[in-house]
């Protein structure tokens, strides 16, 4: 039987309890045109959404990231991060479609091995939140595996590779996968004696608290996988309460969260801003972990921020909060064996 990635929240409604499926109803109401978050936050006499960028990549805004966003305000940080912009449409100079070349380190169907005992799984297209300077808002999703079965040249391949022990679910956003899709992946995972680890790199506890219901938080215990899960957020006024709380029900029951931001302009490329959102995660028991320098995708120019800005914005942190809050300052680059950390 193929299982469709996305099950149909009005088929799984009947069969699974309502809190389990209310994240899966919740995000048929996000927001999908320009048009409507400008109408939404009041913003009709500021700020005209460009057609072409929305044609090229979709707008997609959760109600409850939407609600974050101060009304009124051109210059939001989160509405910077969804708002499809004309400086999108703008060729630039060494932004490109496939910046990380993860072409050439697509091993098979969704998986790309690039990193020592650690392989990415490309779980699903879909995200809960269309950010506008994704990496990977060219990437060829139709190309990647759209059942359980389609995984089955990816789990291969790792049960073949006795030096991989950790498996990242990456997407797309892999927590897009229904409850029982997502749970046959780790069973066939966990199913591969040397694998210890699995990582979950996911946007939706920020997104869409909601995912983060005891289902879920039940699946991810039950592992016989050590699962560590690594979210996303760039700024402080994304963390409300409600994710404050899906983020604990994680942490509560013995899974690590770190988090990764993006240094984007116009939305964390000042100390205060950084400063707030470092100190915000620590208080959740959230670990700052990487702030990425911007990879360089089309389309995304315009929130650029120069390494010696970034250099110098950690330094500041450094004089304001303690070691473990002071994330690594790193870039990808598509020959190097990690990460790269920048100094
Ligand atoms: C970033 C990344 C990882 C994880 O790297 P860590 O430094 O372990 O967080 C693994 N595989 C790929 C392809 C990546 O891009
Ligand atoms: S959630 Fe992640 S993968 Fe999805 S659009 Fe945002 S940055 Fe890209």
């Amino acid at each position: 039987m193929k299982v469709p990635i996305l099950a149909n929240p009005t088929n799984s409604v009947r069969a699974r309890s309502e809190s389990s499926v209310r994240w899966q109803v919740q995000l048929k109401n996000a927001v999908r045109t320009g048009q409507q978050l400008v109408e939404l936050l009041g913003l009709q006499d500021a700020i005209t959404p460009s057609h072409q960028a929305a044609a090229d990549f979709p707008v997609f805004v959760t109600r409850e990231f939407l609600s974050r966003i101060r009304p009124g305000d051109p210059n939001d940080p989160l509405l910077r991060q969804v708002f499809p912009a004309a400086s999108e449409t703008a060729a630039v100079e060494g932004f490109g479609s496939d910046p990380l070349q993860e072409a050439s380190f697509t091993r098979c169907g969704g998986l790309i091995h690039k990193y020592a005992g650690r392989v990415l799984l490309v779980t699903t297209g879909a995200c809960a939140i269309h950010c506008r300077y994704c990496f990977r808002r060219h990437f060829p999703y139709s190309d990647i595996p759209h059942s359980i079965d389609q995984w089955q040249p990816a789990l291969d391949e790792i049960a073949a590779d006795e030096s991989i022990e950790e498996v990242l679910l990456s997407g797309g956003d892999p927590l897009m996968l229904a409850d029982p899709v997502l749970e046959r992946l780790i069973d066939a995972l966990q199913s591969i004696p040397h694998l210890r680890r699995l990582r979950i790199h996911s946007r939706l506890p920020i997104v869409l608290p909601s995912r983060v219901n005891d289902a879920l938080v039940g699946m991810l215990t039950a592992s016989r996988l050590t699962v560590w899960m690594v979210v996303h957020s760039n700024h402080a006024n994304e963390l409300d309460e409600a994710v404050g709380q899906g983020l604990g029900r994680l942490i509560d029951r013995g899974i690590p969260v770190l988090n990764q931001a993006v240094l984007l302009r116009g939305v964390n490329d000042d100390l205060d801003a950084l400063t707030d959102l470092c100190r915000r995660l620590i208080d959740l028991r959230v670990t700052p972990y990487y702030l990425h320098k911007l990879d360089q995708v089309a389309g995304a120019a315009h929130f650029d921020v120069s390494k010696e800005r970034g250099c110098e914005l950690i330094e500041g942190l450094r004089t304001r909060l303690p070691g473990y809050a002071v994330p690594r300052f790193v870039i990808e680059q598509p020959d190097q064996p990690s990460k790269t950390t920048i100094v």
